[in-house]
């Protein structure tokens, strides 16, 4: 066992978790409070058979991909292995944000993989904060950067772990809305023949893509019409001859001048809970009740 992993030893409600792997050895430990685990189906059955004050718990991937679901049962934070390494925290915050920094492709590979983790563990809010946290990930970016470059989201869906997450869900599960909306949101037309072209991607997955792009067109067209009247791309439109600057989630245009005339919508994520599961099982949002 070469992890163990210690963070509340004298709670009363303290209890073991012991990482299993396929043949059954006992790879890791760690120490998290019986409450830390409310949020997990899986491992809520898990407890109905606690042994000695421990719980042996089935892993086949990697232990840095499960710290990262561990570091949400302590904390209620998201960080991605690099994030992780960087920083492990003790404290038990509640919910709370991780205001990132540069997330990289593979800061996303990971986040997508904790889609499946949470999926794998049963943990709906978990897999709602992952959403939230790609969300505020992408706004960073597009705040930042001309929109002529596509953000590493794009670059993190490789065929196979597209294909991972469309064979574990459905065209309404939200987080695959969020991979097409952000597609269609960011790709650059290199992006779509990568997609289209590629063997590998499921045929699902382009044809959602389409379904977005058609969608946003369409939307596009309705805020430029009712901007000044003449239909034009919005995103053709520059501010002083540079590179305009898309802000991720908000489309505006100049209407007469001043900032009162603009017409504002929000395109991508005009409701972040749009791409949430409790709105399904009508629980409330993570971000007011975790
Ligand atoms: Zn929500």
């Amino acid at each position: 066992m070469n992890r163990d992993r210690f963070r509340f030893p004298e709670a009363p409600d303290a209890i073991k978790l012991y990482i299993i792997d396929a043949a059954s050895k006992p790879i890791a430990r760690y120490t998290v409070r019986s409450s830390n685990l409310n949020t997990s189906g899986f491992l809520l059955a898990l407890l109905q058979d606690i042994s000695n004050g421990s719980i042996q718990v089935p892993w086949n991937g990697s232990l840095p991909h499960f710290e990262m679901y561990w570091l949400w049962l302590i904390s209620h934070q998201v960080k991605t292995t690099s994030e992780l390494k960087r920083t492990i925290t003790n404290n038990h915050t509640g919910g709370q944000r991780t205001m990132p920094g540069i997330t990289t492709k593979e800061d996303y590979a990971d986040l997508l993989r904790c889609w499946e983790i949470g999926l794998t563990f049963k943990d709906t809010c978990f897999m709602d904060m992952i959403a939230s946290s790609i969300i505020d990930r992408l706004r960073a970016w597009a705040e930042t950067t001309p929109s002529t470059s596509s953000p590493p989201f794009i670059y993190a869906l490789l065929s196979e772990l597209v294909r991972s997450i469309y064979s574990r869900s459905s065209p309404e599960t939200p987080i695959r809305r969020l991979i097409v909306d952000a597609v269609a949101y960011f790709g650059r037309n290199g992006d779509f023949v990568h997609f289209a072209s590629e063997v590998g991607y499921p045929m699902e997955f382009v044809k959602e893509v389409m379904l977005a792009l058609g969608k946003r067109k369409e939307m596009l067209e309705t805020l430029a019409l009712g901007g000044g009247g003449q239909p034009k791309s919005i995103l053709k439109q520059s501010s002083g001859g540079g590179a305009k600057v898309v802000r991720f989630g908000t489309e505006q245009q100049g209407g007469g001048g001043g900032s009162s005339d603009r017409v504002q919508k929000e395109v991508f994520a005009e409701n972040e809970c749009a791409y949430h599961l409790h709105t399904e099982v009508g629980a409330p949002c993570w971000r007011t009740s975790v």
